[in-house]
């Protein structure tokens, strides 16, 4: 059986026709959740019901809640044993379900969540473990260190998910979850839930292999093509990246994220946009932890415009609200474009995607527009170049509304948001509304400021107290 809803407008059922808890609905309604999205609605009924499903749904769906809920709703808070896993392929989209699975588990008490992911030093993990826990996201690998060191077991298990199906398959999972499998109770003991962008036979394989009578859930693409509006334009080489910059200071998104082909292509865009005054970084591999989470930090509060990165540096990345995605290049991979594409329009917002294709990437095109079954929209680039040049009053260059100020102090100075919140408005007298996002790191503080009271503010701050010590600031 196949249920399927048109998504035409984000205005879906409400989450009160479904069988959940008054606790449960309540909880929802705090989130701020009223209506349920079309994925939601199409796939809550079913799982709630018990059935096994394979969803096709993207990041920004609100496919996690739809299959953070069924979870929930099978487990026992007062058994004290894994219940509940789900195998995502990254360490940041473990991070994200399971924070979600957290702020959905609230209705109920003391529901534990336990993240375990490669990366991370096993110690923690092996206490965590031994205190027990409800719900297990993690990534295939790590889960199944813990299966074959016996620190975790899956014979309580009543739901599996199987989240982005297929980048686990991408990645090389396909083993690793053969075996966390065979430590989980048989298909007719268990629920099984897969979800996946894409439906390719390795998919279908794995769907066959794990789940029992499924349901699939498919939404029409139309959905997709209504909040998203792309676009291509034809380019020569030689005009490519500063095609890009023509195209932010045109639609003048407040966050766009800008792919690549290549990490070489990433160096120069931003080189190229940089001279033309527009604050991009780039986001790559050679960055440590720190510098990777610096970068995030600046795109996350709006205080850089584009972020330039490869497929595989933006692997497992979540954005919130961002506005633009720009295939500076063409990828080889139909998959992959449609991940790219997916990084917008979330959560029924609406999203602008522009490509950049070369004489040479018309095959690659042509392949997408296959994929897609919709022709592809061209304009020309003389348009933007056209505009710019008639436009008297030019707003000028693209800038992000806010600035990140960085304190050299963190959670090891027990430095809290409050405080720098308090020292800016209490002490120093910023109107609160001047203030963007606070990330408190372990050495160090980001506060993001709008940008006209970005020098008073670093002034303000070097010059006075945080937590009443003084403390050194600068602008990123
Ligand atoms: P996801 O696709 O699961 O990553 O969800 C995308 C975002 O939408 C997340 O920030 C969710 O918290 C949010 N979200 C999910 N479902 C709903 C809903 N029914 N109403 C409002 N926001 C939602």
């Amino acid at each position: 059986m196949t249920a399927s809803s048109d998504g035409a407008s984000f205005t879906g059922p409400a989450f009160s026709t479904l069988p959940l808890a008054d606790h449960v609905l309540a909880n929802l309604q705090r989130l701020g959740y009223e209506q349920m999205t079309p994925i939601q609605a199409a796939s809550l009924p079913l799982a709630l019901a018990g059935k096994d499903l394979i969803a096709q749904a993207k990041t920004g769906s609100g496919k996690t809640a739809a299959f953070a809920l069924p979870l929930l709703a099978n487990l026992n808070p007062r058994r004290f044993a894994v219940q509940a896993l789900v195998l995502c392929p990254t360490r940041e989209l473990a991070e994200q379900v399971s924070q979600e699975v957290r702020r959905l588990a609230k209705a109920e008490d003391n529901i534990k969540v336990l993240t375990l992911c490669g990366g991370a030093t096993m110690r923690p993990q092996l206490a965590s473990l031994e205190h027990g826990a409800h719900v297990v996201v993690g990534t295939p690998g790590r889960v199944l260190d813990h299966l074959e060191r016996g620190s975790l077991a899956l014979d309580a298990l009543n739901t599996l998910v199987l989240d982005e199906a297929d980048r686990m398959l991408d990645m090389g999972f396909a083993d690793d979850i053969a075996a966390i499998a065979r430590h989980c109770p048989p298909t007719t003991q268990r629920q099984t839930l897969l979800f996946s962008a894409t439906y390719p036979d390795d998919v279908a394989r794995l769907a066959a292999r794990y789940l029992r009578d499924p349901q699939e859930v498919k939404l029409a693409e139309r959905h997709d093509a209504s909040r998203i509006r792309e676009r291509f334009y034809e380019v020569k080489e030689s005009e490519r990246l500063h095609a890009v910059g023509l195209l932010l200071n045109h639609f003048r998104p407040e966050s766009t994220l800008a792919f690549c082909n290549t990490k070489q292509q990433c160096r120069d865009l931003v080189a190229v946009l940089q001279a033309e005054g527009i604050v991009a970084l780039e986001l790559h591999g050679d960055l440590d932890q720190r510098e990777r989470d610096q970068v995030l930090v600046q795109f996350a509060n709006r205080s850089c415009s584009v972020l330039v990165a490869t497929d595989v540096a933006a692997r497992g990345l979540d954005i919130a609200r961002l506005e633009a995605v720009i295939n500076v290049d063409i990828t080889p991979e139909v998959q992959v474009h449609t991940h790219r594409v997916g990084r917008t329009g979330r959560a029924g917002e609406s999203g602008l995607v522009f490509s950049l294709a070369s004489m040479e990437e018309m095959g690659r095109v042509g392949r997408i527009e296959e994929m897609q079954g919709r022709e592809s929209v061209w304009h020309p680039l003389a348009e933007l170049t056209a505009a710019a040049a008639q436009d008297d009053a030019s707003p000028g260059p693209l800038r992000p509304p806010m600035v990140t100020l960085q304190i050299l102090g963190g959670r090891k100075e027990k430095i809290r948001k409050g405080d720098v919140l308090g020292a800016l408005t209490k002490d120093l007298g910023f109107d609160a509304a001047c203030i963007g996002r606070i990330d408190v790191n372990d050495f160090s503080t980001y506060v993001a400021v709008r940008r006209d009271v970005a020098d008073a503010a670093l002034r303000g701050l070097n010059g006075g107290k945080v937590k009443g010590r003084s403390v050194k600031v600068r602008r990123l």
